[in-house]
């Protein structure tokens, strides 16, 4: 019987809304962690489209029973999120040279903070490379095709949404 330590990671983002990139990035740490927590950010200072209660529904839904993943708000720091959570591995998606620079910066603050907790960085198949959760948005309030890009649930959740209000910040320029 093996007595190590789980490995522990957390998926942090702001998930507004889950898409199919964060899908791809969520199952490959499930493949390589014993535990993976998607950690949903509740953001004070931004204002997002869902709520951070329907954006854990998303992630709930989309990974139903999916062992080992699991679901959670946080809030300030994240190092200190994954301390409490016994994590050892700050999980990161990187997409294109665009996001190097700022993901890089803030390894190297997590590190400066927390040297025990490492940051691991993974990319997505090659599919889902040019999507980002304000691309979906721009292009969904436009009348956009993103059937395959996010779960289905979050394009229906958008769908209902639409007959509500329309999303602000419609551009895609
Ligand atoms: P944040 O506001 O923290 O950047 P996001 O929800 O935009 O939150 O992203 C969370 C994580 O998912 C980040 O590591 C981001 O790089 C990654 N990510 C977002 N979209 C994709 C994608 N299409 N492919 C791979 N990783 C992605």
């Amino acid at each position: 019987m093996s007595t190590s330590t789980p490995r522990i990671a957390v998926c942090p983002g702001s998930f507004d809304p889950m898409t199919m990139g964060h899908v791809d990035i969520i199952e490959r740490a499930a493949r390589l962690y014993d535990r993976v927590v998607v950690a949903v950010a509740i953001n004070r200072d931004k204002t997002p489209l869902f709520p951070v209660d329907e954006r854990v529904a998303i992630v709930q839904e989309v990974f139903a029973d999916r062992s080992p993943v699991e679901v959670d708000t946080f809030d300030g720091l994240l190092v200190e999120y994954a301390r409490h959570k016994h994590a050892s591995v700050i999980v990161r998606g990187l997409r294109a040279v665009s996001d190097f620079e700022y993901e890089f910066q803030m390894a190297l603050m997590n590190r400066h903070l927390a040297p025990e907790i490492e940051t691991t960085f993974m990319m997505p198949a090659e599919q889902y490379t040019y999507i980002s959760s304000r691309l979906i948005k721009e292009v969904f309030a436009l009348g956009g095709q993103i059937d395959g890009l996010v779960p289905p649930t979050v394009e229906q959740r958008l769908r209902a949404r639409r007959q509500d209000r329309p999303i602000p910040h419609a551009r895609l320029t």
